[in-house]
C-alpha cells in the first residue's frame, strides 16, 4: 500500500493516536560516515499501546531514505511476539510531496522473533484493523518530534504539520 505524507493541518477533533518517542540512538554509518539515527517509540491509543515503531534516517545523506518499521499487534505484559507482524515503509521523494511506500520487511533488523512472528512483504496485505490505522500512525509519528524535519527536509514534501 501507499501512504501519502500528511499535507494539510485540519484536525477538527483530537487525533486517535499519539506517538511517543522513547529513544534516539546515533551511530556512524559505515558506508558514508554519516550520522545515522534510529528513533524508537510507541503508538498509543486511549486504551493502550497499538504498535512499536522505529524511524531510521541519516543526517544530510539523501542517498539513505528514511524508513519506518512498525511492529503491529499486542504489546501488553502477557502478549506474544508471535502474534505481531512487522511492516516497513520507505520514503519516496516526489516533487509534489513525498510518501511512504510499503517495502519487504524480511531483512530489516526489527525482523526478530523477539519482536514479531512475521515480516510482511511489500505486496502483502496489512492485517485489519492496522491497514486502516496505519496512515494515522504515520500522522502521529509525523507530529511527534522535530527530528522529522531533519529526516525529511521541508522542501521534499508538503506538510503543514511539520512545524507543529
Ligand atoms: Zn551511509
Amino acid at each position: 500500500m501507499t501512504i501519502k505524507t500528511p499535507r494539510t493541518l485540519a484536525p477538527s477533533h483530537p487525533p486517535p493516536f499519539r506517538a511517543v518517542p522513547w529513544s534516539d540512538s546515533t551511530q556512524v554509518c559505515p558506508c558514508c560516515d554519516g550520522e545515522a539515527h534510529v528513533i524508537l517509540g510507541g503508538i498509543f491509543a486511549q486504551n493502550g499501546i497499538r504498535a512499536v515503531y522505529l524511524v531510521s534516517w541519516t543526517r544530510d545523506r539523501p542517498q539513505h531514505v528514511p524508513h519506518i518499521d512498525l511492529i503491529l499487534g499486542p504489546w501488553g505484559l502477557d502478549s506474544q511476539a508471535s502474534a505481531r507482524v512487522l511492516v516497513t515503509l520507505a520514503y519516496r521523494r516526489k516533487p509534489q510531496g513525498g510518501r511512504f511506500v510499503q517495502i519487504d520487511s524480511e531483512k530489516r533488523l526489527a525482523n526478530s522473533p523477539l519482536y514479531c512472528g512475521r515480516a510482511l512483504a511489500a505486496r502483502e496485505a496489512i492485517p485489519s484493523p492496522f491497514s486502516e490505522e496505519l496512515p494515522l500512525f504515520i500522522d502521529a509519528i509525523w507530529e511527534s518530534g522535530p527530528f522529522i524535519n531533519e529526516a525529511l527536509p521541508s522542501h521534499t514534501y508538503n506538510s503543514g504539520r511539520s512545524q507543529g
